[in-house]
């Protein structure tokens, strides 16, 4: 595995329970460090038991020397970030950087595979870039969800492989063979495209849920009988309906913006992808009004406590978090954060400078005038209102992911507001 981030420690320890030998390499010294303890980088569910077992049986390593790995390496799993560039294409600066530095180590008969997110016609770009015809480069898309990444690797919708060679695209499949997933073997540009197009589809789901929210407050409808009415029609389904302030994360916003921009490169205006982004952005801006209307209009110098900064619960990645798109508006109005989230324990680069981090849910509602919950942590469902009572300044909460029990925080006297309602 070449990087070590959430999808190539995820699939390392997964690859090494299914029994093959896996060496996870990464160019940050530290993190190889840690790993090597046994010690989980990330958040993630089952983890860190899968990593413990991995070592403990020998077959998972972690190390900083790439061309040591590879050197002996049947597939190499090419797992680096693939952020998004200045004109929203995705920048495949780490990705080169790495393959150029492996390619000389590689033995005769190896696959690379592209797991990180590349645009259409990376891997034959790759493949090209590699010049030699001994090594085959296949793309094999990641479709984790963090918070379940390993039960995602573990139990998966789909494999998609995509290779120009047949021989070398099944025995990609072939490694993930004992999943019994149902499995796309194709070219390598329709795998390219099966993942920007799963994850549109999903970010123009959750654009079009909360559009729909916002219509239902104005017209006084129930969101959630809205999405269960439409989700009991099995041509819609019932996932990815669940209004939120907006979405986010290390994924969707960057490849909706690159999908757009692969699209305009070939000619193809995208409109529907552009309203999608740009719903999302009216999202964001939204939620900040609807939270500065409820304490009467103003957010100047107004207290505000947060719950949840992560993009979603069961992950610490900030990344492109709506909770901080949100945060950040209400800062930029003036009001006082005061924020807590599980996994946020200490002031980073990526938490906007004046938030106030509190060490637990109760004591970030110290003094505010409104709580907001932005993250849809299990914990916060499990506070008990009476505590949060006793210490707020006013008894207001604005639910942004629907998850508290109404009646309960109705009861102690808070006026309770919350999305698509
Ligand atoms: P990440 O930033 O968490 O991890 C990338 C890792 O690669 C880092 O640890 C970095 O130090 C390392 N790295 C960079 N250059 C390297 C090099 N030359 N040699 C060795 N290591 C190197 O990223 P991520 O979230 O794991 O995402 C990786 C790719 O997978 C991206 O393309 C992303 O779009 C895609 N993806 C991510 C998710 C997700 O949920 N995070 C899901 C599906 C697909």
């Amino acid at each position: 595995m070449i990087g070590t981030g959430y999808v190539g420690l995820s699939t390392g320890v997964c690859m090494a329970h299914l029994g093959h030998h896996v060496v996870c390499v990464d160019i940050d010294a530290a993190k190889i460090e840690r790993l090597r303890r046994g010690e989980a980088t990330i958040v993630e569910h089952r983890l860190p038991e899968l990593l413990r077992e991995g070592i403990d049986s020998g077959r998972l390593s972690f190390s900083t020397d790439g061309a040591a790995a590879v050197a002996d390496a049947e597939f190499v799993f090419m797992c680096v970030q693939t952020p998004q560039g200045d004109d929203g294409s995705a920048d495949l600066r780490h990705l080169y950087a790495a393959l150029d530095s492996l390619a000389p180590a590689l033995r005769p008969g190896t696959v690379v595979i592209n797991k990180s997110t590349v645009p259409v016609g990376t891997a034959r770009e790759a493949q090209a870039r590699l010049g030699r015809t001994d090594i085959h480069v296949a793309s094999n898309p990641e479709f984790l969800r963090e918070g379940s990444a390993i039960d995602d690797f573990l139990e998966p919708d789909r494999v998609v492989v995509g290779c120009d060679d047949a021989a070398a695209g099944a025995r990609v499949a072939d490694l993930y063979r004992k999943l019994g997933a149902a499995t796309v073997v194709t070219d390598p540009a329709t795998s390219e495209t099966v993942k920007y197009a799963s994850n549109a589809f999903l970010a123009t789901k959750l654009s079009f849920v909360n559009d729909m929210a916002a219509l239902c407050e104005a017209l006084s409808a129930n969101i959630d009988d809205v999405v269960i009415g439409m989700g009991l029609d099995r041509r819609i389904g019932k996932d990815f309906l669940r209004p939120g302030p907006g979405w986010g994360g290390s994924c969707f916003p960057k490849d909706s913006r690159a999908l757009i921009n692969i699209a305009d490169n070939v000619g193809h205006d995208f409109g529907l992808m552009r309203s999608v982004v740009e719903s999302n952005l009216r999202q964001f801006d939204r939620i900040a009004a609807r939270i500065a209307s409820l304490v009467g209009g103003s957010l100047a110098g107004v207290p505000i406590g947060v719950w949840g900064l992560t993009f979603k619960a069961g992950t610490d990645d900030l990344r492109d978090s709506p909770a901080l798109e949100i945060v950040t508006r209400l800062l930029a109005a003036g009001a006082t954060v005061t924020a807590y989230d599980p996994t946020v324990t200490a002031p980073s680069n990526s938490i906007p400078s004046g938030v106030h981090l509190a060490g637990d849910a109760v004591s970030a509602a110290k003094g505010a005038a409104c709580l907001v919950v932005l993250t849809e942590w299990l914990e916060f469902a499990a506070t008990d209102p009476d505590e949060v009572a006793a210490v707020v300044a006013e008894r207001r909460v604005f639910d942004g992911r629907n998850v508290l029990e109404a009646d309960a925080w109705i009861d102690r006297g808070f006026s309770y507001a919350r999305i698509g309602r």
